[in-house]
């Protein structure tokens, strides 16, 4: 047999190295499908810097309900990858109804709080959301706890969205977690005592009726201040109010999140991963949390400086897993408070 020259030796190694690497990237197929209740805006700036560094394109369906019923009705051959949303309430019920695959790897469990992610590695936060209090700055500087929305100092004073919204009953469920059913009751009886009118229209539309004087208090997501102020008509709403976090002389405020999983039957699932592993790099978090102006996942990313200049804050450490848990119950409290009559 003819003897190899070293050097051609070398280019062979070469060469067998770099055909493990392309047979590595060629498990990975060329394109990862997502379902997302995660907005265009939002996602599309990600995804191209993600096909960018990766070739792997992304197919995104947009979606503003109805992701479980049509995973489910889908079945084994669904088309979905990944899946985007917001709120705990949503994961649980992709995670209930059986919908979503394990995955776990180093990276995401690195760059994920524990309170923030499933413990069976179903679905990751990408970002988190504070639940504010949002005061009228005639009321002058106020320190205001969620416990407080019961004090009577305040009745006819408060502005809120239904009780039934997703990001009432998750607050509602983590009081549950904090005081017992009991004491949530009554908070939540003495706090329908306290609205300015009945629980209606959005978290913006409440800083709309402080401007308005209809009240001075309101419950809302801390990304919506950000949003008002952007906005040519929503600024005047956004200058008249304070944000403030509640609890931060004890449990911190309540927090909600935007989050990703797998789907069950993902049919690209290594691309699938390698994307999860995108969307918690120190890069994609930072842009994620910027265009939303919410809040990054990891703790080693800042979020904008206009996020930022709201101030520093101590986050409630309740797992979500456990709000998740009271979500049923929140909603019975909420009913039997008749908090939306
Ligand atoms: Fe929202």
């Amino acid at each position: 047999m003819q003897k190899i020259p070293f050097i051609q030796k070398k280019i062979l190694l070469i060469f067998a190295s770099l055909s493990i690497i392309s047979s590595t990237l060629a498990q990975a197929s060329e394109e990862v499908n997502v379902y997302s209740y995660r907005q265009a805006f939002l996602v599309e700036p990600l995804f191209d810097k993600f096909t960018e560094e990766t070739g792997i394109k992304v197919n995104v369906i947009f979606a503003k309900k109805g992701m479980a019923e049509r995973l489910a009705r889908e079945g084994k051959h669904s088309p979905a990858d990944i899946l985007l949303t917001t709120d705990i309430s949503r994961l649980i019920e992709l995670h209930d109804r059986d919908l979503l695959q394990t995955y776990s790897s180093k990276t995401l469990l690195d760059a994920i709080p524990s309170q923030y992610r499933s413990k069976d590695n179903t679905w990751y936060a990408l970002t988190t959301r504070v639940r504010n209090i949002y005061s009228a700055k005639r009321l002058g500087v106020i320190n205001v706890n969620y416990e407080d929305l019961a004090d009577s100092k305040y009745k006819g004073k408060i502005c809120t969205r239904s009780g039934k919204h997703a990001y009432n009953i998750a607050l509602v469920a983590s009081m549950i977690a904090t005081h017992g059913k009991a004491e949530t009751l009554v908070w939540l009886e003495k706090f329908k005592a306290n609205l300015a009118r009945k629980p209606q229209g959005s978290d913006r539309g409440q800083v709309q009726a402080i401007h308005q004087k209809l009240c001075d208090i309101s419950l809302g997501n801390s990304y919506y201040f950000g949003k008002m102020l952007a906005d040519e008509k929503q600024k005047v709403w956004a200058d008249g109010v304070y944000i403030n976090f509640p609890n931060q002389s004890n449990r911190g405020a309540h927090v909600n999140i935007s989050g990703m999983a797998m789907a069950k039957y993902a049919p690209n699932s290594e691309s699938a991963k390698i994307l999860m592993e995108f969307l918690v790099s120190k890069d994609a978090q930072k842009l994620y949390a910027e265009t939303n102006m919410e809040y990054p996942v990891r703790t080693d990313v800042m979020p904008s400086a206009l996020v930022a200049s709201w101030g520093t804050f101590k986050a409630d450490s309740l797992p979500l897993e456990t709000i998740a848990k009271y979500r049923k119950e929140a909603l019975k409290l909420i009913d039997q408070a008749k908090f939306d009559l």
